[in-house]
């Protein structure tokens, strides 16, 4: 499947500022696991267009293994789960924020992966759902969490319920087809709800910083969205932004430190050998301008 028009504007004038850098990557990454939560494969993605009239950033997701919806129903992430904690931390600090805009009430959670959010949620009175398409996380989800959760891509969910929220964490960047994407979500937000969302902005410092090194141009990454495409997203869907912010998140040090990896073993057992003898393994760091933010954004 090759890609010949823009996913926002169906414009069919593309340029390439961002050539394939999966030759280089070939080493550091196991074949599937690029579709993981913990991904290692930072900074390797496949040829990255940029739309000439609308300046959407994209790619094709996956030139080599086809199927992306097989790739994520089979996808299997234990190691997501030792990031409990830190996840957490991040998820409360969020609700904090949406909980500032909209009453407690029903909330749908997309792409949920293992409920980590879900958990923060219920804990202070949300009535929540998800939706996952890996069949390893929504049974996790569902098994040692109790949630309510449709194992699938959001295309195939269907339901009577509306939302006073619905939440996409980390998602939109996945989808080679935000536009239908955000058109199914508009009709299951209510009225006076909300939709929030996380993704990574080209118009932000760090991603300014790095140019076509943006460690988050990756294999699982499909749309790059700026600030302009992102407002065109949200007129074509039918939703207006009410407000950004940049994403904080919390992070183990030893999950840094396991990062390292992808540099070869030797640094890793250096760096985790250097933090034990620190004890600062566990400690946790907050980190800001990653190229991530929150959107809130209501319906027109
Ligand atoms: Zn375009």
């Amino acid at each position: 499947m090759a890609i010949d028009n823009c996913p926002l504007c169906g414009g069919t004038e593309l340029e390439l500022p961002y050539p394939s850098t999966l030759a280089k990557g070939k080493k550091a990454i196991a074949a599937g696991s690029q579709y993981h939560c913990t991904s290692l494969g930072l900074g390797i993605h496949p040829d990255i267009f940029r739309c000439t009239a609308c300046s959407m950033v994209f790619n094709e997701a996956a030139p080599e293994c086809g199927d992306v919806a097989g790739q994520y129903a089979q996808v299997e992430d234990p190691e997501y789960l030792a990031q409990r904690e830190s996840r957490r931390l991040t998820f409360h600090r969020e609700l904090d924020a949406i909980e500032a805009e909209q009453r407690i009430g029903d909330l749908l959670d997309v792409g949920c992966y293992t409920g980590f959010f879900l958990e923060c949620a219920r804990e202070r009175g949300w009535n929540v759902r998800g939706v996952e398409p890996s069949r390893w996380a929504a049974d996790y989800a569902r098994n040692e969490l109790g949630f309510d959760v449709f194992n699938g891509p959001v295309e195939q969910y269907r339901s009577d319920q509306t939302f006073d929220v619905i939440t996409m964490w980390d998602v939109l960047e996945h989808v080679p087809n935000p536009v239908e994407v955000l058109t199914i979500l508009r009709r299951y937000v209510r009225p006076d709800g909300l939709l929030v969302f996380a993704t990574h902005n080209l118009d932000t410092a760090v991603a300014r910083l790095f140019g076509r090194h943006f460690p988050l141009f990756m294999e699982m990454h499909t749309v790059h969205f700026n600030n302009r495409t992102l407002q065109m997203l949200l007129d074509k869907t039918g939703f207006r932004l009410d407000r950004k912010h940049n994403q904080k998140r919390a992070v183990r040090v030893g999950y840094l430190i396991s990062r390292l990896r992808r540099f070869g073993a030797t640094p890793e057992r250096i760096a985790t050998a250097a933090s034990r003898l620190m004890s600062v393994e566990d400690r946790i760091l907050w980190t800001g301008m990653v190229g991530v933010e929150t959107y809130f954004a209501r319906p027109v």
